[in-house]
Order: structure tokens, then C-alpha cells, then sequence
């Protein structure tokens, strides 16, 4: 018997247990699957034919075993001291959190601002690392006093850490049809948008989760995108929160200052999640093409970790210095152009285009919603205000120059309240707006749209430009003038549309050779006018490769012909963005041929119905069938 089982009930046990057997070979045979663990040792074990050493094999087994079980014994009584320990700590701690309660309420006058943080943080539900990291800063408050320098401060970011919302909110249960209501009450048209939105609140409703894709609303200003966002906040039920990126420089502003420095402040997204109240809102990242790095990092990174549905459910802003979960967010960007969004960024997101309104588009949203809210907010009873359908369609025709619906809202707005001030003089019962009154009531002049020329010189183009205002048609004109060979560029042009302009010429040179001494002899000059909008992209290169051709050929090109496109140096016609937006300039301006990039005709898919029916649009795949088409 070992030594070690001596004076145990270990003892008695095994000796029991070993009178039952009456042979050495039977005993180590009923104890070894009991015992021995390896198939190895099992094995020999029973490979030792002598007794003795089949004896003390098997009192090493037995020793180890006890070993082993007293070991595990230890183990386990050190791990339930602990947990008494822990269980302890937490129920004085309760204990203490109670009686400190009862105190507050019989003396509800003598508690502390430091008191009141300690209630709430211990009401808010904030996570682990976000209650230590509060409990830190109170100890601090608590050992500094009220009077020390950074009180403020960290008075300041214990109100922040427990006045945002630590809960996880409920899910809506959501309906699909009153969603699609919703939509349709607050937009007019849209249909391609809410059917994409009503999509992905089926999916998420189905998931009972927020689901992954990130919506990137982009179109021209006015559009929609934003408002558009709030009904998609009322459809879930949930709040919404607008945070505006335009100009968002530095990587601070999206994740906040380190409270060491002074004057830190948390970022942009927790101050939208703080505003909101909620932790699950409907959060609207305004501007996104608007944002640019500088020396102080790069806040696209950072938005980036905002929208990663595998990272942002432990974003770290780096004033609150703990992470937030911010995966229950619905998140929804908006831009004006695709341009100049980072490529990682525009990966993360599923664009949807806001192609801008037509005319009768317009026409509606003002009937149906723009002097409706206008009427209401300059607090116009309903009949006292008559404008004539025409009236509406002259503003939109020569008060608005844009793709959206901004300025025809200005100008509502602006309707109205002349007619209030003849209300409330009691000049007129009701006011009554026919198209001709419009332009004394607004008060403006009417805005100048290119319209087609009457006849065209050789040399000049019809070209179509998107601009932010939507879109427009502009002349490239070119002429040669006694000169040496030399190009003379001028208008608005940008450094890419000069690039085009290079190319152009070249192209025209190669296609036609027998004309180079014309190019030799002459300067060219080239020349885009209208210099209000901004027209830089290569999308001039078909238009300003035809002008040129038009003039070497002292060919006219029929002013109601329009084209857009980027051209290769081979001649091949690249495709160009905007194109909703071009055509319908086109088609306001007049015009009745459209020369559009072969690639681009996936994209008349997007194109109202009213402006394809008014145009013959021709796709092109090389500057040449321009050239042969132009009769
Ligand atoms: P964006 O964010 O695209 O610049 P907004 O969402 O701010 O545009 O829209 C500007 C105004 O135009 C808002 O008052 C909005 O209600 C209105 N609006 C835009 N599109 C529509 C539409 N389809 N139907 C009704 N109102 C519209």
C-alpha cells in the first residue's frame, strides 16, 4: 500500500476494494482501464508477464492518479475562494449603493454633482470598458475637488458618457406597406430610390438586424437626398440625425481630440449618436465627396471604420476613449459627384443615383409639396393663395436654373410671403398669381439659359456639361487666325478640358492629313464661353474633336445637333457621367440629335421618358461616326 494513502479514507476504500479480487493478475487487470490513460502504458501493462513488475507498474499509476486528483482538488478550492471573494466585493458593493440611495433621498438637497454622476453612471448601461473608464475619471473628480484646473474638463466628459444612449434599442416591428406610404406622401417621383429603400428595409426587417450595405445617395443638390433620409427615418420609427462632412479635414473630426488636448471635443458621428439620444438612429453623412485629407490625417480612414459593419461595433472615439457600438446605426452618405469619394470608401457603399428632376417632375413637387409647407409656414389659409399652373411653370422655366428642387423652394417660399404682405394689408381678399405677375412678385430676374443658335459658322459645337447645377449645353467655338501653328486656348477651361482640347487637335491633324499645312500656316484658337459654371471633365472631347474638323472642313455642324463624350487619342468615344442631367438640358435647350458614348447606353435606362421621346439620342463608339453622321 503506498505510503502516502496511510491514515486516509483513501485507505480503507482501497482495501475493500482490492479483498474482492483473489489474484494479482485479476486485480491489475480490474483496475487498469481506471488507472492508465495512454494506449501506450495500457499496452505494457499487459505486455509485462511478471507479477512484481506488473505490481509496481501499477503502483506508479495509482500514485500518480492520487497525484493528479489531489492537484485538481486544490484547484478547485483556490477557484471558489475567488469567486466567494468576487461574490462578496459585489454584494458590499450593492449593499453600499443602496444605503447611499436611501441617503440621498432623505436629504435630497445635499447631493453632490459628483453624487449625481455616480448615480448615473451606474444607471446609464454603458459597457465594461466605458464604466471603468467613468469610474476612473470620477475617482479623479473625487480626489482633485471641484476647485482643481481640469474639473471642468472631466465634469464635461462624464456628462457626455452617461447622457448618450448605452441601451440597445428594440426592434421595430416594421410594415413594409406603411413604409412604401410614408415615401410616397413625403417625395414625389423617386420611383428607382424607394424601391431600393423598401428593399433594404425588407431585408433588414427579415434579418431583425441592421443591414449591411451602406447607402450612398449621389445626385445634384436639391434632389431629395436628404430629406429623403428623414422619411427613411420615419417609415423605421427611429430617429434621424444629419452630420455634415463638407469640409471635414482632419481625421479629428470624425473621431474626436484626445482629451488631453484642450478644448477636446468627441467627433462628429458620437456627437450625431449624442444629438440623436438613441444608439440605433437614422444617421445621414452629408457631403461625403466634400471631405479632404490634410497633414492631420486622413478622415476618410476613419469614416471608413465608421461604415465597416466588421469594425464599427467597437468604434473608439478618441475622446471618450472606449468603444461604442454603432452597428445598430442605419447609415446613409450622400454626395453631389462620385469624383472624388476615395475608391475604398465608394467600395463600401451601394450608390444610388438622384438623376434630377424634368420639368413636369418639378411642376408636380410644387404643386404636391413645395407651396403647400411654403403656404404653411408663412401661415396662409388654404384658398387664400391661388397659383395658376402656368405661373408655377414660368418660375420653373425662367426663375430656376438647376437640376433639383432648392431654388423652386426659395421661390415658393418667397411667392408666399409677397402674398401675405397683401393679405395682412387687406390690399386683396385672396391672392391670385397668373404667369404674368410672377416676375414682379419674386422680384428677380429671370435666369439665362443657353438656347440653340440659329445657325451654326463651321467651327462651332453644340457640347452638353454637367455642371452642380445639373446639367447644361455650352458652344465650343474655334477659329484660325493668321499665326504659325500655335494653340490658343480660352474660356472656362480646365486643366483636364485642356488635355481634351491637345488631343483633339491631334486627332483632327491625323485624320486628316492633307490639311496639316492649315494647322501650320494658322494659329487655333479654341474657345468655350460662359464663364458661370465650372466645366471641367474630358466629356467635351467628341464636341471638341468635331468643331475642329468642322472648321478645318469649313463644314457647318446644324446647331440642334448635341454631343458628349471623352475621346481617346485613337478616336475611340469614352464614356461620361451625368448623363440624365445632360439630355435633359438638351432637351430644354431645343436641341434634336444627341450624340451620346456607346458605353453610356446602359444609362438611358435612368433618363426620363419625356426627354428620350424628344430626342434622337445616338450612341457612338468612334469620333468618326460622328464625323460621318453629321450630313
Ligand atoms: P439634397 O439633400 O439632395 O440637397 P434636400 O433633401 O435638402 O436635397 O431637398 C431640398 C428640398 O426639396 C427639401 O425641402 C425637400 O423636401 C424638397 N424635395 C426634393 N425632392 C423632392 C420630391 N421628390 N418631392 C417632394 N419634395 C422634394
Amino acid at each position: 500500500m503506498l505510503d502516502s494513502l496511510k491514515g486516509t479514507r483513501w485507505e480503507e476504500l482501497s482495501r475493500h476494494y482490492i479483498a474482492q479480487w483473489n489474484t494479482v493478475a485479476e486485480l491489475t487487470a480490474a483496475l487498469s482501464p481506471w488507472l492508465i490513460t495512454s494506449n501506450e502504458d495500457r499496452y505494457a501493462f499487459l505486455e509485462e508477464d511478471s507479477k512484481k513488475k506488473r505490481m509496481q507498474l501499477m503502483e506508479k499509476a495509482i500514485y500518480e492518479s492520487f497525484e493528479l486528483s489531489k492537484l485538481s482538488n486544490e484547484a478547485k478550492t483556490a477557484q471558489e475562494q475567488d469567486y466567494q471573494k468576487t461574490y462578496r466585493e459585489a454584494a458590499i458593493k450593492k449593499q453600499i449603493q443602496y444605503l447611499q440611495k436611501e441617503l440621498d433621498e432623505m436629504h435630497p438637497e445635499e447631493v453632490t454633482d459628483v453624487r449625481k454622476l455616480e448615480l448615473k453612471i451606474q444607471e446609464s448601461g454603458m459597457n465594461r470598458e466605458a464604466q471603468a473608464e467613468a469610474e476612473k475619471v470620477l475617482n479623479r473628480i473625487k480626489y482633485d475637488g471641484s476647485n482643481s484646473a481640469e474639473y471642468g474638463m472631466l465634469y464635461d466628459y462624464l456628462d457626455f458618457l452617461t447622457t448618450l444612449s448605452w441601451k440597445e434599442e428594440d426592434q421595430e416591428t416594421i410594415s413594409l406597406t406603411e413604409a412604401e406610404q410614408i415615401l410616397e406622401e413625403d417625395h414625389f417621383g423617386l420611383k428607382k430610390v424607394k424601391e431600393r429603400i423598401i428593399q433594404q428595409i425588407a431585408v433588414m426587417d427579415l434579418n431583425k438586424k441592421q443591414s449591411g450595405s451602406i447607402l450612398l445617395f449621389v445626385g445634384a443638390p436639391g434632389t431629395g437626398k436628404t430629406s429623403i433620409g428623414q422619411s427613411i427615418a420615419r417609415a423605421l420609427g427611429r430617429k434621424y440625425v444629419r452630420v455634415s462632412l463638407g469640409g471635414v479635414r482632419d481625421e479629428a473630426d470624425i473621431r474626436g481630440h484626445r482629451r488631453t488636448y484642450i478644448g477636446a471635443m468627441p467627433g462628429r458621428i458620437m456627437n450625431g449618436i449624442h444629438k440623436a439620444g438613441v444608439s440605433n438612429p437614422v444617421m445621414v453623412l452629408d457631403e461625403v465627396d466634400k471631405l479632404s485629407s490634410s497633414y492631420n490625417g486622413d478622415p476618410a480612414s476613419a469614416l471608413l471604420e465608421v461604415l465597416d459593419p466588421e469594425q464599427n461595433s467597437t468604434f473608439t472615439d478618441h475622446y471618450m476613449n472606449v468603444p461604442y457600438d454603432l452597428s445598430n446605426v442605419f447609415f446613409i452618405c450622400t454626395a453631389n459627384t462620385m469624383d472624388t469619394i476615395p475608391e475604398p470608401l465608394l467600395n463600401r457603399m451601394e450608390v444610388i443615383q438622384f438623376p434630377g428632376y424634368t420639368a413636369s417632375d418639378k411642376f408636380q413637387i410644387a404643386r404636391k409639396h413645395l407651396l403647400p409647407k411654403a403656404m404653411q409656414s408663412a401661415g396662409i389659409p388654404e384658398g387664400k393663395l391661388v397659383i395658376e399652373d402656368e405661373a408655377i411653370r414660368t418660375v420653373i422655366s425662367d426663375f430656376t436654373m438647376e437640376a433639383g428642387v432648392r431654388g423652386l423652394k426659395k421661390r415658393m417660399d418667397t411667392l408666399c410671403r409677397a402674398a401675405a404682405v397683401r393679405l395682412v394689408k387687406g390690399e386683396e381678399e385672396s391672392v391670385h398669381v397668373a404667369k404674368e405677375q410672377v416676375k414682379e412678385l419674386l422680384d428677380m430676374k429671370p435666369v439665362h439659359h443657353e438656347h440653340i443658335l440659329g445657325d451654326n459658322k463651321p467651327g462651332v459645337v453644340t457640347g452638353l456639361a454637367w455642371t452642380s447645377a445639373g446639367g447644361e449645353i455650352l458652344f465650343i467655338e474655334t477659329m484660325f487666325t493668321k499665326g504659325s501653328g500655335k494653340i490658343i486656348l480660352t474660356g472656362q477651361l480646365g486643366d483636364v478640358m485642356k488635355e481634351s482640347a491637345q488631343i483633339a487637335v491631334s486627332l483632327v491633324k491625323s485624320m486628316y492629313p492633307e490639311k496639316a499645312d492649315v494647322f501650320e500656316k494658322n494659329d487655333l484658337h479654341i474657345h468655350v464661353p460662359d464663364g458661370a459654371t465650372p466645366k471641367d471633365g474630358p466629356s467635351a472631347g467628341i464636341a471638341l474633336t468635331t468643331a475642329i474638323s468642322s472648321l478645318v472642313n469649313d463644314h457647318a455642324v446644324d446647331p440642334s445637333f448635341a454631343m458628349t463624350g471623352e475621346v481617346s487619342l485613337r478616336g475611340v468615344v469614352k464614356p461620361i457621367g451625368g448623363l440624365p442631367e445632360k439630355l435633359m438640358a438638351a432637351q430644354r435647350a431645343g436641341i434634336s440629335k444627341v450624340f451620346i458614348p456607346l458605353e453610356n447606353t446602359e444609362d438611358l435606362k435612368d433618363v426620363a421618358e419625356e426627354v428620350r421621346e424628344k430626342l434622337e439620342i445616338i450612341p457612338v463608339g468612334e469620333v468618326r461616326e460622328v464625323l460621318n453622321r453629321l450630313g
